[in-house]
């Protein structure tokens, strides 16, 4: 189209929102939502809109990303080093570059002991597909060709693309743009709060037991691999009862079964760990990154594969041929090197379990409204669920807790998001004591006026 505005530069906010509504179409978007917020600038955990409207980033920039915070030289400094250097060259084949090379080898050390190699994508939904690929490649190439089936869980997410959207356990990314892929299975979420998931029984015998049945229906010949968050994340931050995970690794390791760790959230510190599966006794085959891997100052995943995986799947003499174009960018790279030193020099991983201490106290309150069942707090991630009744623990319904993030937006200026019928924060590491405070306090103000019919009460 031949458009007077050729930039934005020149316009006004008013503009520029106009022009969005014209011509960007949202991720996740609806026409429910007429408005638009507009973030142009950001410092530590604070970013501004068009309007110049300072707000608290509550959510990481919107999506439990930005582990080191906003407005970071070293950061723009890394970046724009590289790029005058070298901003991009393929890894395709034997080429390579210094920053990619540099990179895996830091991941390989922190990773869990028998992950040493790396391999890099754009974003989580990539990383998901690789893994799945990998896995199904695996067993393919060990004789083992039925081994297709993967099984993924209610409430999980692993991203939008064909394999990770289909694995993701939420409906809503399936409708309408079938066939998805097949030979995927669900299985129940671990989620101790909402025990009518487990008919009375304890929730790790009942999982465990779903598991066999699966297989057993199935057939373990038939399955390549199991993937989950270690902690639910865009469920609502659900951490599994502490025997689950070991308990459903035994299972899958029975039969040969493999486990991919989704950490697409949980890594580089989020709940205090660089590795939160490694707690938590998954003990995982492949574990896929992203987020937080550069604080979102550039695009970039990385899934790290075990040895007995990357020794079938990529050192052979047949092709892996599987490939991004963006797979081990320089620039990328040069930003996640810089970042991981940030988080390391600045001790934010450990920062994250203080972070989460300071929420727990903070939201002891809002804790015991009549709107809330359970305030879950795993390290700089925190979840509040609401109910509609705290007695039958029935979930809210999903608008109450838009409803609450408006409010919170407009009249606290504070930057938080829900799922479902779940208030969900993740700040940067580097929020202030005071700044979880505010959080903290706004939350408990807004959520207090809230009723258990999901209406907001009046100022
Ligand atoms: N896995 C998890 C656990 C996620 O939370 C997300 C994104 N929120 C993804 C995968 C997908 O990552 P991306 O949006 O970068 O494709």
């Amino acid at each position: 189209t031949t458009s007077a505005v050729r930039e934005t530069t020149a316009t006004t906010a008013g503009d520029i929102e106009e022009l969005d509504r014209r011509h960007l179409i949202h991720p996740h978007q609806t026409r429910m939502r007429a408005d638009r917020r507009v973030i142009v600038r950001g410092k530590g955990s604070t970013v501004w809109d068009a309007h110049g409207r300072a707000r608290l980033d509550v959510t990481g920039a919107g999506n439990w990303v930005a582990q080191v915070g906003h407005g970071r030289e070293e950061l723009a400094e890394a970046a724009a080093e590289q790029i005058r250097e070298l901003a991009y060259f393929t890894c395709f084949y034997e080429f390579s570059n210094d920053k990619a090379v540099q990179l895996a080898a830091r991941l390989a050390d922190l990773a869990p002991a028998g992950l040493n190699r790396v391999y890099f994508t754009g974003s989580g939904s990539e990383g998901n597909d690789t893994a799945i690929k990998a896995a199904r490649l695996f067993h393919h190439r060990n004789g083992e060709t039925g081994r297709t089936w993967i099984l993924g869980r209610q409430f999980g997410y692993h991203g939008a693309s064909y394999g990770s959207g289909t694995v993701t356990g939420f409906d809503l990314m399936h409708q309408g743009v079938g066939p998805n892929l097949p030979h995927v299975e669900r299985l129940s979420p671990a989620w101790p709060y909402h025990q009518e998931f487990y008919q009375g029984q304890d929730p790790t015998d009942f999982l465990v037991a779903e598991l066999e049945q699966t297989i057993e229906r199935i057939g373990a010949g038939n399955i390549a691999a199991m993937i989950g968050e270690p902690v639910l994340g865009g469920g609502g931050v659900v951490a599994p009862p502490e025997d689950y995970w070991p308990r459903i690794r035994q299972v899958l390791r029975a039969h040969g079964i493999l486990l991919i760790a989704d950490e697409v959230i949980t890594a580089y510190g989020r709940t205090g760990a660089w590795f939160d599966s490694a707690g938590r006794g998954m003990d995982p085959d492949i574990i896929v990154t992203a987020k937080g891997l550069t604080s979102g100052y550039a695009p970039l995943g990385a899934v790290l594969l075990s040895d007995r995986i990357a020794g079938v799947v990529a050192d052979t003499d047949d092709f892996f041929f599987h490939g991004h174009t963006y797979s081990g960018h320089p620039s990328s790279c040069a930003v996640a090197l810089r970042n991981l030193r940030l988080l390391e020099d600045e001790n934010l991983i450990a920062r994250s379990r203080q972070i989460g201490e300071w929420f727990r106290a903070g939201l002891a309150k809002a804790a015991e409204l009549p709107a809330v069942g359970e305030v879950r707090v795993e390290g700089a991630m925190v979840g509040i669920e609401l109910v509609a009744d705290r007695a039958t623990r029935q979930p809210q319904s999903p608008m109450a807790a838009v409803a609450a993030c408006d409010e919170l937006y407009d009249r606290h200026d504070l930057i938080l998001r829900h799922y479902g019928p779940t208030i969900v924060m993740a700040p940067p590491l580097v929020i202030t004591e005071e700044e979880v405070a505010r959080a903290a306090d706004g939350v408990t103000e807004v959520l207090q006026r809230l009723g258990t019919d999901g209406v907001i009460r009046g100022h």
